[in-house]
Protein backbone atom coordinates (compact mmCIF):
# COMPACT_ATOMS: atom_id res chain seq x y z
CA UNK A 1 0.00 0.00 0.00
CA UNK A 2 1.45 3.80 -1.05
CA UNK A 3 -1.42 5.34 1.32
CA UNK A 4 0.26 8.34 3.33
CA UNK A 5 -2.26 7.79 6.47
CA UNK A 6 -3.30 10.76 8.17
CA UNK A 7 -5.77 9.17 9.94
CA UNK A 8 -3.65 6.14 11.77
CA UNK A 9 -0.89 9.08 12.22
CA UNK A 10 -3.18 11.40 14.00
CA UNK A 11 -4.37 8.96 16.50
CA UNK A 12 -1.12 8.05 17.53
CA UNK A 13 0.07 11.80 17.73
CA UNK A 14 -3.54 12.56 19.82
CA UNK A 15 -3.16 9.48 22.10
CA UNK A 16 0.91 10.94 22.75
CA UNK A 17 -0.64 14.04 23.56
CA UNK A 18 -2.97 12.42 25.81
CA UNK A 19 -0.44 11.09 27.59
CA UNK A 20 1.52 14.52 28.17
CA UNK A 21 -2.08 15.85 29.21
CA UNK A 22 -3.13 14.04 31.80
CA UNK A 23 0.58 14.80 34.17
CA UNK A 24 -0.37 18.97 33.78
CA UNK A 25 -1.40 20.57 36.63
CA UNK A 26 -4.03 22.10 34.82
CA UNK A 27 -6.05 21.13 31.76
CA UNK A 28 -5.24 23.28 28.75
CA UNK A 29 -8.09 25.69 27.13
CA UNK A 30 -8.64 26.10 23.57
CA UNK A 31 -11.01 29.14 22.80
CA UNK A 32 -12.44 29.37 19.18
CA UNK A 33 -14.09 32.42 17.74
CA UNK A 34 -17.08 32.05 15.32
CA UNK A 35 -18.46 34.79 13.21
CA UNK A 36 -21.45 34.04 11.40
CA UNK A 37 -23.14 30.66 10.58
CA UNK A 38 -21.41 29.68 7.84
CA UNK A 39 -21.94 25.71 7.73
CA UNK A 40 -18.75 24.12 7.17
CA UNK A 41 -17.01 26.75 9.91
CA UNK A 42 -19.65 25.26 12.33
CA UNK A 43 -18.74 21.70 11.47
CA UNK A 44 -14.81 22.21 11.70
CA UNK A 45 -15.45 24.35 15.14
CA UNK A 46 -17.46 21.38 16.64
CA UNK A 47 -14.57 18.51 15.31
CA UNK A 48 -12.70 20.99 16.87
CA UNK A 49 -14.53 20.68 20.18
CA UNK A 50 -14.74 16.91 20.06
CA UNK A 51 -10.92 16.66 19.04
CA UNK A 52 -9.66 18.78 22.49
CA UNK A 53 -12.55 16.55 24.63
CA UNK A 54 -10.84 13.47 23.06
CA UNK A 55 -7.28 14.47 24.58
CA UNK A 56 -8.70 15.95 28.22
CA UNK A 57 -8.02 18.85 26.72
CA UNK A 58 -11.00 22.00 27.55
CA UNK A 59 -12.52 24.35 24.36
CA UNK A 60 -14.62 27.07 24.55
CA UNK A 61 -16.63 28.36 21.32
CA UNK A 62 -17.46 32.04 21.12
CA UNK A 63 -20.07 32.23 18.36
CA UNK A 64 -20.45 36.05 17.17
CA UNK A 65 -23.17 37.43 14.83
CA UNK A 66 -22.35 37.62 11.31
CA UNK A 67 -22.72 41.33 11.55
CA UNK A 68 -20.64 42.13 14.28
CA UNK A 69 -17.85 44.43 13.86
CA UNK A 70 -14.01 44.13 13.99
CA UNK A 71 -13.31 46.01 16.74
CA UNK A 72 -15.88 43.68 18.60
CA UNK A 73 -14.30 40.87 17.47
CA UNK A 74 -10.84 42.28 18.82
CA UNK A 75 -11.86 43.27 22.36
CA UNK A 76 -13.29 39.74 22.42
CA UNK A 77 -9.84 38.52 21.59
CA UNK A 78 -7.88 41.03 23.78
CA UNK A 79 -9.89 39.91 26.86
CA UNK A 80 -8.99 35.92 25.74
CA UNK A 81 -5.19 37.06 25.74
CA UNK A 82 -5.65 38.33 29.26
CA UNK A 83 -7.46 35.76 30.22
CA UNK A 84 -4.54 32.78 32.16
CA UNK A 85 -7.32 29.79 31.97
CA UNK A 86 -7.08 29.97 27.96
CA UNK A 87 -4.13 28.99 26.47
CA UNK A 88 -4.55 28.79 22.57
CA UNK A 89 -7.22 30.99 20.55
CA UNK A 90 -8.47 30.33 16.76
CA UNK A 91 -10.53 32.66 14.79
CA UNK A 92 -12.54 30.15 12.72
CA UNK A 93 -11.92 31.21 8.85
CA UNK A 94 -13.08 32.62 6.71
CA UNK A 95 -14.23 35.79 8.29
CA UNK A 96 -17.16 38.29 6.66
CA UNK A 97 -16.17 40.31 3.91
CA UNK A 98 -16.29 43.34 5.97
CA UNK A 99 -13.02 42.04 8.67
CA UNK A 100 -10.19 42.17 7.76
CA UNK A 101 -8.37 38.93 8.89
CA UNK A 102 -4.82 39.94 9.32
CA UNK A 103 -6.05 42.49 11.52
CA UNK A 104 -8.27 40.27 13.75
CA UNK A 105 -5.69 37.62 13.53
CA UNK A 106 -3.20 40.16 14.01
CA UNK A 107 -4.82 40.83 17.77
CA UNK A 108 -4.04 37.46 18.77
CA UNK A 109 -1.00 37.43 21.36
CA UNK A 110 1.99 35.45 19.27
CA UNK A 111 2.00 32.84 22.74
CA UNK A 112 -1.65 31.57 22.10
CA UNK A 113 -1.99 31.86 18.24
CA UNK A 114 -2.49 28.14 17.44
CA UNK A 115 -3.17 28.41 14.13
CA UNK A 116 0.29 30.03 13.34
CA UNK A 117 -1.03 32.80 11.56
CA UNK A 118 0.06 35.65 13.53
CA UNK A 119 3.18 37.73 11.99
CA UNK A 120 5.15 36.95 14.63
CA UNK A 121 5.33 33.28 14.40
CA UNK A 122 5.08 33.21 10.66
CA UNK A 123 8.05 35.02 10.45
CA UNK A 124 9.52 33.17 12.75
CA UNK A 125 9.16 29.86 10.12
CA UNK A 126 10.54 32.66 7.81
CA UNK A 127 13.47 32.73 9.89
CA UNK A 128 13.58 28.97 10.66
CA UNK A 129 13.25 29.60 14.17
CA UNK A 130 11.20 28.04 16.97
CA UNK A 131 7.43 29.26 16.67
CA UNK A 132 3.72 28.15 16.31
CA UNK A 133 3.83 26.39 12.81
CA UNK A 134 0.20 26.34 10.92
CA UNK A 135 -1.09 23.31 11.70
CA UNK A 136 -1.70 21.77 7.86
CA UNK A 137 1.63 22.43 7.11
CA UNK A 138 2.96 20.87 10.28
CA UNK A 139 0.31 17.92 9.98
CA UNK A 140 1.66 17.50 5.90
CA UNK A 141 5.74 17.71 7.16
CA UNK A 142 4.90 15.21 9.90
CA UNK A 143 3.03 12.79 7.47
CA UNK A 144 5.65 12.65 5.10
CA UNK A 145 8.40 12.41 8.26
CA UNK A 146 6.44 9.23 10.00
CA UNK A 147 6.56 7.94 5.92
CA UNK A 148 10.52 8.89 6.25
CA UNK A 149 10.19 10.23 2.87
CA UNK A 150 13.35 11.64 1.86
CA UNK A 151 13.37 15.48 1.24
CA UNK A 152 16.70 16.52 0.49
CA UNK A 153 17.71 17.64 -2.64
CA UNK A 154 14.06 16.73 -3.99
CA UNK A 155 12.77 18.47 -6.32
CA UNK A 156 9.28 19.68 -4.83
CA UNK A 157 6.53 21.85 -5.88
CA UNK A 158 3.94 23.42 -3.94
CA UNK A 159 0.65 24.36 -5.69
CA UNK A 160 -0.86 27.40 -3.86
CA UNK A 161 0.32 30.45 -2.15
CA UNK A 162 -2.07 30.81 0.87
CA UNK A 163 -0.40 31.88 4.52
CA UNK A 164 -2.90 28.96 5.62
CA UNK A 165 -1.14 25.94 3.38
CA UNK A 166 0.93 27.18 0.64
CA UNK A 167 3.65 29.47 1.75
CA UNK A 168 4.38 27.91 5.26
CA UNK A 169 4.47 24.24 3.39
CA UNK A 170 7.13 25.76 1.13
CA UNK A 171 9.43 27.29 3.81
CA UNK A 172 9.15 24.03 5.57
CA UNK A 173 10.23 21.75 2.56
CA UNK A 174 12.54 24.32 1.91
CA UNK A 175 13.95 24.42 5.67
CA UNK A 176 14.40 20.33 4.67
CA UNK A 177 16.40 21.31 2.24
CA UNK A 178 14.42 20.20 -1.20
CA UNK A 179 14.40 22.03 -3.96
CA UNK A 180 10.89 23.85 -4.13
CA UNK A 181 8.99 25.72 -6.59
CA UNK A 182 5.91 27.61 -5.96
CA UNK A 183 2.67 27.75 -8.16
CA UNK A 184 -0.59 29.32 -8.06
CA UNK A 185 -3.13 30.59 -10.52
CA UNK A 186 -1.00 32.63 -13.06
CA UNK A 187 1.69 29.70 -13.28
CA UNK A 188 2.09 28.95 -16.69
CA UNK A 189 2.65 24.89 -17.83
CA UNK A 190 1.54 23.74 -14.59
CA UNK A 191 1.83 20.19 -16.31
CA UNK A 192 5.08 20.54 -17.48
CA UNK A 193 6.39 21.49 -14.06
CA UNK A 194 4.58 18.75 -12.77
CA UNK A 195 6.10 16.11 -14.19
CA UNK A 196 9.50 16.84 -12.94
CA UNK A 197 8.90 16.94 -9.44
CA UNK A 198 9.70 14.19 -6.92
CA UNK A 199 7.21 15.72 -4.54
CA UNK A 200 3.78 17.57 -5.35
CA UNK A 201 1.75 19.09 -2.27
CA UNK A 202 -1.44 20.45 -4.15
CA UNK A 203 -3.56 23.41 -1.48
CA UNK A 204 -5.88 24.75 -4.34
CA UNK A 205 -9.17 23.87 -3.66
CA UNK A 206 -10.42 22.84 -7.34
CA UNK A 207 -11.29 18.64 -7.72
CA UNK A 208 -8.92 17.28 -10.51
CA UNK A 209 -6.27 20.49 -10.35
CA UNK A 210 -3.64 17.33 -10.68
CA UNK A 211 -4.81 14.12 -13.34
CA UNK A 212 -2.65 11.18 -14.52
CA UNK A 213 -1.00 12.77 -17.34
CA UNK A 214 0.42 15.54 -14.57
CA UNK A 215 2.76 13.22 -12.39
CA UNK A 216 5.94 11.14 -12.96
CA UNK A 217 6.13 7.41 -12.01
CA UNK A 218 7.06 6.63 -8.00
CA UNK A 219 6.01 10.75 -7.25
CA UNK A 220 4.94 11.49 -3.95
CA UNK A 221 1.90 13.19 -4.16
CA UNK A 222 0.19 15.26 -0.74
CA UNK A 223 -3.38 16.57 -1.82
CA UNK A 224 -4.56 19.25 0.83
CA UNK A 225 -7.41 20.04 -1.00
CA UNK A 226 -11.26 19.56 0.41
CA UNK A 227 -13.95 19.38 -2.38
CA UNK A 228 -17.17 18.67 -2.28
CA UNK A 229 -18.42 17.07 -5.03
CA UNK A 230 -21.98 15.32 -5.20
CA UNK A 231 -22.15 15.48 -1.66
CA UNK A 232 -18.72 13.46 -1.37
CA UNK A 233 -15.92 14.82 -0.31
CA UNK A 234 -12.81 15.31 -2.70
CA UNK A 235 -9.26 16.27 -2.87
CA UNK A 236 -7.44 18.10 -5.65
CA UNK A 237 -5.82 15.16 -7.09
CA UNK A 238 -7.67 12.88 -9.09
CA UNK A 239 -7.15 9.97 -6.91
CA UNK A 240 -8.26 6.78 -8.85
CA UNK A 241 -6.02 7.71 -11.93
CA UNK A 242 -3.32 8.87 -9.91
CA UNK A 243 -2.63 6.73 -6.73
CA UNK A 244 -1.32 4.07 -9.07
CA UNK A 245 1.86 6.31 -10.81
CA UNK A 246 3.06 7.25 -7.22
CA UNK A 247 5.67 6.19 -4.31
CA UNK A 248 3.15 7.62 -1.91
CA UNK A 249 -0.25 9.66 -1.75
CA UNK A 250 -2.95 11.11 0.66
CA UNK A 251 -6.21 9.93 0.29
CA UNK A 252 -8.94 12.43 0.86
CA UNK A 253 -10.93 11.94 3.42
CA UNK A 254 -8.32 10.13 5.54
CA UNK A 255 -4.83 12.27 4.48
CA UNK A 256 -4.12 15.45 5.64
CA UNK A 257 -7.44 17.06 7.04
CA UNK A 258 -7.00 14.61 10.60
CA UNK A 259 -3.14 15.82 11.05
CA UNK A 260 -4.25 19.09 11.45
CA UNK A 261 -6.93 18.31 14.33
CA UNK A 262 -3.59 16.64 15.49
CA UNK A 263 -0.96 19.30 14.65
CA UNK A 264 -3.85 21.87 16.59
CA UNK A 265 -3.74 19.92 19.43
CA UNK A 266 -0.39 19.54 19.69
CA UNK A 267 0.51 23.71 19.17
CA UNK A 268 -2.44 24.05 22.05
CA UNK A 269 -0.27 22.14 23.89
CA UNK A 270 2.62 23.83 22.57
CA UNK A 271 1.22 27.30 23.88
CA UNK A 272 0.09 25.94 26.94
CA UNK A 273 3.98 25.29 27.81
CA UNK A 274 4.97 28.35 26.56
CA UNK A 275 2.92 30.27 29.02
CA UNK A 276 3.80 27.54 32.19
CA UNK A 277 7.58 27.95 31.53
P1 LIG B 1 -6.83 29.66 -0.95
O1 LIG B 1 -6.44 30.69 0.03
O2 LIG B 1 -8.07 29.83 -1.76
O3 LIG B 1 -5.60 29.44 -1.95
C1 LIG B 1 -5.71 28.69 -3.11
C2 LIG B 1 -4.43 28.81 -3.90
O4 LIG B 1 -4.56 28.05 -5.08
C3 LIG B 1 -4.10 30.26 -4.33
O5 LIG B 1 -2.75 30.53 -4.06
C4 LIG B 1 -4.38 30.25 -5.84
O6 LIG B 1 -3.53 31.11 -6.59
C5 LIG B 1 -4.09 28.81 -6.19
N1 LIG B 1 -4.80 28.41 -7.40
C6 LIG B 1 -6.09 28.60 -7.73
N2 LIG B 1 -6.36 28.07 -8.93
C7 LIG B 1 -5.21 27.54 -9.38
C8 LIG B 1 -4.84 26.82 -10.55
N3 LIG B 1 -5.73 26.58 -11.51
N4 LIG B 1 -3.56 26.42 -10.70
C9 LIG B 1 -2.65 26.65 -9.73
N5 LIG B 1 -2.95 27.31 -8.57
C10 LIG B 1 -4.21 27.74 -8.41
O7 LIG B 1 -7.01 28.23 -0.25
P2 LIG B 1 -6.26 27.58 1.02
O8 LIG B 1 -6.82 28.14 2.27
O9 LIG B 1 -4.79 27.57 0.82
O10 LIG B 1 -6.81 26.09 0.88
C11 LIG B 1 -6.57 25.32 -0.27
C12 LIG B 1 -7.38 24.04 -0.22
O11 LIG B 1 -6.97 23.30 0.92
C13 LIG B 1 -8.89 24.24 -0.06
O12 LIG B 1 -9.56 23.20 -0.71
C14 LIG B 1 -9.10 24.11 1.44
O13 LIG B 1 -10.40 23.68 1.77
C15 LIG B 1 -8.09 23.03 1.74
N6 LIG B 1 -7.62 23.01 3.13
C16 LIG B 1 -7.57 21.79 3.72
C17 LIG B 1 -7.10 21.67 5.00
C18 LIG B 1 -7.04 20.31 5.60
O14 LIG B 1 -6.92 20.20 6.81
N7 LIG B 1 -7.06 19.26 4.79
C19 LIG B 1 -6.71 22.81 5.72
C20 LIG B 1 -6.74 24.05 5.09
C21 LIG B 1 -7.19 24.13 3.77
P3 LIG B 1 -3.54 32.70 -6.43
O15 LIG B 1 -2.75 33.00 -5.19
O16 LIG B 1 -2.86 33.18 -7.67
O17 LIG B 1 -4.98 33.11 -6.34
Amino acid sequence: MNILDGKLVSKKIQEEIKKQVVTLSKKPCLLVILVGNDQASQIYVSSKEKACKRVGMESKTIILDENVSQKEVIKVIQKANEDKNINGILVQLPLPNHMDAKAVVGAIDPMKDVDGLHAYNQGKLMLGEPGIIPCTPKGVMRLLSEYHVDLAGKNALVIGRSILVGKPVAQLLLNKNATVTIAHSKTKDLKELCLNMDIIVCAVGKPKTITEDMVKEGAVIIDVGINRVLGTLVGDVDYLSVAPKTSRITPVPGGVGPMTIACLLENVLECYELQNQ
